[in-house]
């Protein structure tokens, strides 16, 4: 009686508009993924990037350092995709071994590159509501999903677990965006169970598995899964779906969020291009 939320159909919408604005292009965008090291997840995500990417017809490569490589060598790199010209857009894949600070890293790339949108400068624009920002790939993922399952988000009661500046933050900005009252929760939110209940909007990016309960949950509500954790060789989100999808619309992990952050990635890509004089 409740939907599924799936990720699939929307991320498909996103990449066939993407292929068409690519096309009008005239010319190939090009995209770089920088991978430091050889964490396994991360480099099962690059490829999942790189080869959709591919699909989409934007000329992608891999930069790949050793995890011994030192910070000047990665901030060397970056600074060689701003100037590189058959580059529009590239990103750094999270996360960073310790001996590199994330943040001097993602504020060396050129923020009309940054097709994350993880920078201070897009974040900032994403803030003050202006136009141009290229915005964060998994935060624009969820309200392309909730748009294209039809949840109403005007004056609606949004509840955001979670307040990464990649993912909770940039989010709770979106909804606040289209009009929705939003809450942000986090790990020293007391009594989560109490704001959860009043959600029409749920977005669970906390990282912690089973976190959200079916009685935290209001009958019928839009309950969208961000939370991605390797449990024993699968990955788990944070809601429990089985009980949850009996009450409330909720999307499932995998199969939900991750396929539309691939997706805007290379949406952003074609944006950077055409924006590119
Ligand atoms: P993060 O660790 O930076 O932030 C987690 C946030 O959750 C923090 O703000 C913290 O305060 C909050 N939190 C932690 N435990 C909590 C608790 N018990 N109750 C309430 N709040 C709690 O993580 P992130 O980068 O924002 O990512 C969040 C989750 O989303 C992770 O599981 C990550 O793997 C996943 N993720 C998935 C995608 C995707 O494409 N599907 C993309 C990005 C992140």
């Amino acid at each position: 009686m409740y939907k599924t939320l799936t990720g699939r159909e929307p991320a498909e919408a996103i990449l066939s508009d993407a292929k068409r604005r690519a096309q009008a292009l005239g010319r190939s965008a090009g995209l770089a993924i920088v991978l430091v090291g050889s964490d396994p997840a991360s480099e099962l995500y690059v490829k999942k990037k790189l080869e959709k990417a591919a699909s989409a017809g934007v000329n992608a490569r891999l930069e790949k350092l050793p995890e011994t490589a030192t910070e000047s060598e990665v901030l060397r790199l970056v600074k060689s995709l701003n100037r590189d010209t058959s580059i529009d857009g590239f990103i750094v894949q999270a996360p960073l071994p310790k001996q590199i600070d994330p943040i001097r890293v993602l504020e060396a790339i050129e923020p009309g590159k940054d097709v994350d949108g993880w920078t201070s400068a897009n974040l900032g624009k994403l803030a003050a509501g202006m136009a141009d920002a290229l915005l964060p790939a998994t935060p624009l993922g969820v309200m392309k999903m909730l748009e294209f399952h039809g949840a109403e988000l005007r004056g609606k009661h949004a509840v955001v677990i979670g307040r990464s500046n990649v993912v909770g933050k940039p989010l709770a900005l979106l909804l606040l965006a289209k009009d929705a009252t939003v809450t942000i929760c986090h790990s020293k939110t007391q009594n989560l169970a109490q704001h959860t209940k009043s959600a029409d909007i749920l977005i669970a990016a906390a990282g912690v598995p089973n976190l959200v309960k079916a009685d935290m949950v209001k009958s019928g509500a839009f309950v969208i899964d961000v939370g991605t954790t390797r449990v024993g060789g699968k990955t788990q989100g944070d809601v429990d779906f089985p009980a949850v999808i009996k009450k409330a619309n909720c999307s499932p992990v995998p199969g939900g969020v991750g396929p539309l952050t691939v997706a805007i990635l290379i949406s952003n890509v074609i944006e950077a291009a055409s924006r590119r004089p």
